[in-house]
């Protein structure tokens, strides 16, 4: 059963879609199969993916307003993983769900019905907490939150953590963070180094030990419509996602041990 992976900050430009899509090329690299679910109306991640959001016939819009199965949506991508893609047309998804039951919930119902196919659904969430991101956080398992080593990044921490706990009991029981990852680390910057040293402090074991640095690469691979892996897997930035899928799985493997 694919474990579903939200990726989350409610801060904007943390590195969240570079995050899901790289982390989702890694992981099918290992190989693993991977869906790769984008739920942010700027369709970043779909684009990334090398898919044109502008010529979707279906997308996590109808997917989400029940006009269309999952499996009616899904497409491959040329990077060996699947994607739900996602556009503007997701706003007005939003707009239309207000109103309706469940509406929390449409996301993971849709996911439910393919699953069984993936070992690992990522899903790239927008940077606020709208329907939207709720609806990615009540259909995961666990929730993976980029973050920045700035000034202000732990105090955002600290209100995400709060947040994911009121979810809990409301929307989702098994909700967890399942780890935090610095992105865009530059090792000469001690403001960087200090709260780098505060968040493993205060979260520990939940701090990814794979730090992903600040690389042109990353920043370039979208614009060829490509992940890290098929742009430049040996850059600094591929070794750093492809580190992360290894911890990622590793993780999994212990944590199954453990329960069994
Ligand atoms: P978010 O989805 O949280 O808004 P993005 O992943 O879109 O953030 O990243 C914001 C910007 O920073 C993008 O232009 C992206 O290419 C760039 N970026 C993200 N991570 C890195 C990195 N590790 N090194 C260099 N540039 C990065
Ligand atoms: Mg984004």
């Amino acid at each position: 059963m694919g474990r579903i992976i939200a990726i989350a900050n409610q801060k904007g430009g943390v590195g969240k879609t570079t995050t899901a899509v790289n982390l989702a090329a890694a992981l099918a690299a290992v190989p693993r199969k991977v869906l790769l679910v984008d739920m942010d109306p700027q369709g970043n991640a779909t684009m990334a993916s090398g898919v044109d959001k502008r010529e979707l016939e279906n997308s996590s819009c109808e997917v989400l307003l029940g006009e269309c199965p999952a499996s009616a949506a899904i497409v491959t991508t040329p990077e060996n993983y699947d994607l739900l893609p996602g556009n503007i047309d997701l706003t007005a998804a939003e707009i239309r769900l207000m109103d309706e039951s469940a509406r929390e919930q449409r996301l993971k119902t849709a996911l439910g019905a393919v699953r069984e196919q993936y070992d690992y659904i990522i899903v790239d969430c927008p940077p606020s907490l709208s329907l939207l991101t709720l609806n990615a956080l009540a259909a995961a398992d666990g929730v993976i939150v980029p973050m920045q080593c700035e000034y202000f990044a732990l105090e955002g921490l600290s209100s995400l953590v709060d947040t994911i706990n009121a979810l809990k009991g409301k929307l989702n029981p098994a909700l967890e963070i399942e780890g935090i990852v610095r992105t865009m680390f530059d090792v000469r910057n001690n403001l960087a180094n200090a709260v780098s040293g505060e968040l493993t402090k205060h979260f520990g074991d939940k701090v990814f030990r794979s730090i992903i640095p600040r690389n042109v690469r990353l920043a370039e691979a979208p614009s060829h419509g490509q992940s890290i892996v098929g742009y430049d897997r040996a850059s600094r930035g591929g070794i750093a996602y492809l580190g992360l899928a290894g911890e990622i799985v590793r993780r999994e493997k212990k944590m199954l041990k453990e329960s069994a």
